[in-house]
């Protein structure tokens, strides 16, 4: 089922696209025809929405945007809809990942884990919402993670903020339903910088080397390879798109295998 032009017309927002999985996630939507709102706290922001609008011929506005911030959220929202008179779609994909043991675990790390990845997230939904129920159409998809359906080593405060993340998504879905849907996608590893810069990260507290860490994670993945940023678009914009339209409140793995439940 080819997705292309299912979008045209309609206006989608991603959330940290300046690079890695919202970037592709962006591009994605353009070449399904929507037009695009990127943002992201990065610079390299304006750099992506150029590069994206040339590369597929579509309107991309960039905003510069901190997901934490309640404020942020209102002006991107408000500035989506004074560009484009809509938005039809959101995806909250901003997010990033701290590596401590649970005990060594600084304020600043839960702290600010906490408040990009599921504060952003509620401060968007909650600013997103009232024009998607007044327009009595739009979805929301989330992007979660396997480490919010169960617990792991040197993660707390991203598993606790992932777990958040698939809690928020059912209490929406079940409050803007039956015009508005809330899904949210849970993705294993990806090939991206953040994934990179884990690696050395959790090198540094084990001192494991950075292939010992990369097979490791490799091994837990019964379709035997990492995802890619495109595995995961193609299921975010499939939640996005009418094909899903019976489907709310899910968290779907994009784990290769490694979580089933
Ligand atoms: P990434 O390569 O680090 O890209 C994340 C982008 O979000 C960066 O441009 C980053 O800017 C931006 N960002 C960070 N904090 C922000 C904030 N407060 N407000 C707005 N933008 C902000 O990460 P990724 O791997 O693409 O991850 C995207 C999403 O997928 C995240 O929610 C992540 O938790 C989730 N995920 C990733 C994996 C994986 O293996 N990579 C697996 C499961 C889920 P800076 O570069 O300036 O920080």
């Amino acid at each position: 089922m080819s997705l292309e032009g299912d979008f045209a017309g309609q206006t989608a927002l991603v959330t940290g696209a300046a690079r890695g999985l919202g970037r592709g996630i962006a591009r994605a939507f353009l070449e399904a025809g929507a037009n695009l709102v990127v943002c992201d706290i990065n610079d390299a922001v304006e750099a992506t929405a150029a590069e994206l609008g040339s590369e597929t011929g579509g309107e991309v506005l960039a905003l510069r945007a901190d997901v934490s911030s309640a404020a942020d959220a209102a002006r991107v929202i408000d500035a989506t809809k004074e560009r484009f008179g809509s938005l039809d779609h959101l995806v909250n994909n901003a997010g990033i990942a701290r590596v401590a043991r649970f005990v060594d675990t600084p304020d600043e790390d839960w702290d600010r884990t906490i408040a990009v990845n599921l504060t952003g997230v509620f401060n968007f939904m909650r600013a997103a919402l009232p024009t998607m129920i007044a327009q009595r159409r739009g979805s929301v998809v989330n992007i979660a993670s396997q480490a919010g359906k169960r617990g792991g080593e040197l993660a707390a405060p991203y598993c606790a903020s992932k777990a958040g993340v698939i809690s928020l998504t059912q209490s929406a879905a079940l409050e803007v339903a039956p015009d508005v849907r809330v899904n949210c996608v849970c993705p294993g590893f990806i090939n991206t910088e953040l994934q990179e810069d884990e690696y050395d990260a959790v090198s540094a507290i084990t001192g494991e080397d950075r292939e010992q860490i990369k097979a490791g994670w490799m091994a837990a993945m019964p379709l035997g390879r990492f995802q890619e940023v495109e595995d995961v678009a193609k299921v975010v914009l499939f939640l996005a798109s009418d094909a899903a339209g019976q489907t709310t409140g899910e968290a779907l793995n994009v784990s290769g295998g490694m979580v089933m439940d």
